[in-house]
């Protein structure tokens, strides 16, 4: 095969099976019944399907009720990751282990209606698209301060790198052969959003009205947002290490126009003693290279952590179905020659 070339498993038909991807952390009081409305609408629009939920290392019951699932339902794989690794990674956990012809990412918590997912799958089926995209058509219940935040990130990822992730969500369905091509990407940062955006072939927005979370509360505090943000704008582009360059140039200038005048000044016998004009010198340039090298600083911790390449996350424990396919311990490090690169189960 030539590299980099990805096609799809087999024609698509109404019989290709849809893998759901659905990481799951501290949503123990209502994941079996969630579970149960999104198999509905599956069950009465004859898709074949299998669940993969991911345990992203959750402390309350979370983990006993998708084993009950899997034990009890041979559609559907649980997977319990060794901590909480994140959303993102725990939706690579998820992807790497669907073998579905086309893969649905959603949340647990039924902010993305189950009823869009027949729509979507028809786009796939009868009109062609690799990518059917979820688009927020309203953004939900959110705190005001949430919205501004949001917003504002979204602005710096649109004009730094032309793409506008607004509306964008996750709620996202992919082709196997957009599955294969998000596989290839080997960076151990992941914004998952962002990367599948990069990844471009055919796609299709559906628009939906964002539901209120059905029980528990959202996982995302301030800090964790502005982590994510963080993460997104540098995995995501350079622009802000271009800034700094464009910062110095400015400065250049500024420092030339401000010789000139000093030499004047001097030259013409009026120089005073200028203190005030040194002082802001030092602030302004001083905090200058600061914000600089913080800049330069987050992107070497960047490239720090995948140099280091470690796992994007851990699996500890697996069941398929109705059996326990967890890998016995004794021959963990043989199972793990054959793992993709990024997976690693205990
Ligand atoms: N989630 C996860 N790991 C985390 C945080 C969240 O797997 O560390 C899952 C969570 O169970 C849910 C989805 O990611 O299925 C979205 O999380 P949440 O509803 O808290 O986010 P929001 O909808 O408020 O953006
Ligand atoms: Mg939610």
């Amino acid at each position: 095969m030539v590299a980099n070339v990805y096609s799809s498993n087999q024609n698509r038909s109404a019989a290709s099976k849809l893998s759901l991807v659905i990481p799951v952390y501290q949503e123990g009081s209502h994941i079996r019944s969630s579970i149960g409305v999104i198999e509905k609408v599956l069950i009465d629009n004859n898709i074949t399907h299998e669940f993969i939920l991911i345990d992203d290392g959750s402390k309350d019951n979370t983990w006993d009720e998708i084993k009950k699932l899997a034990e009890n339902n041979q559609y559907v794989t649980s997977l319990r990751l060794s901590r909480n690794f994140g959303k993102e990674s725990a939706l690579c956990a998820g992807l790497e282990y669907a073998d579905g012809d086309i893969v649905l990412v959603m949340d647990a918590d039924l902010q993305h209606p189950p009823q869009v997912i027949p729509e979507m799958v028809k786009a796939w089926l009868e009109e062609g698209y690799d990518v059917v995209e979820g688009i927020k058509s309203s953004r939900g219940k959110e705190k005001s301060l949430y919205k501004l935040c949001a917003k504002f990130f979204y602005y710096i990822i649109y004009k730094t790198s032309d793409i506008n992730l607004g509306k964008a969500s996750d709620f996202k369905l992919m082709d196997r052969k957009v599955i294969e091509a998000w596989k290839e990407m080997p960076e151990r940062a992941i914004f998952f959003r962002g990367m599948t955006a990069w990844l471009g072939f055919d796609r299709k927005q559906i628009s939906f009205d964002v539901a209120e979370r059905v029980n528990g509360k959202t996982k995302w505090s301030f800090f964790h947002l502005v982590r994510l943000a963080m993460n997104a704008i540098t995995s995501y582009t350079s622009v802000p290490l271009h800034c700094i360059t464009v910062l110095g140039i400015i400065m250049f200038f500024g420092a030339i126009l401000l010789s000139i005048q000093t030499l004047y000044m001097k030259l013409a016998g009026k120089a005073t003693s200028g203190f005030t004009t040194v002082i802001l010198l030092q602030l302004i340039i001083g905090s200058s290279i600061m914000i600089s090298l913080g800049m330069i600083g987050i992107y070497l911790t960047k490239i720090y952590k995948e140099v280091k390449s470690r796992p994007r996350y851990l699996i500890s424990k697996c069941i398929k179905g109705r059996g326990n396919l967890s890998p016995n311990r004794d021959s963990i490090f043989e199972g793990n020659k054959n793992l993709p690169q990024n997976r690693t189960t205990f």
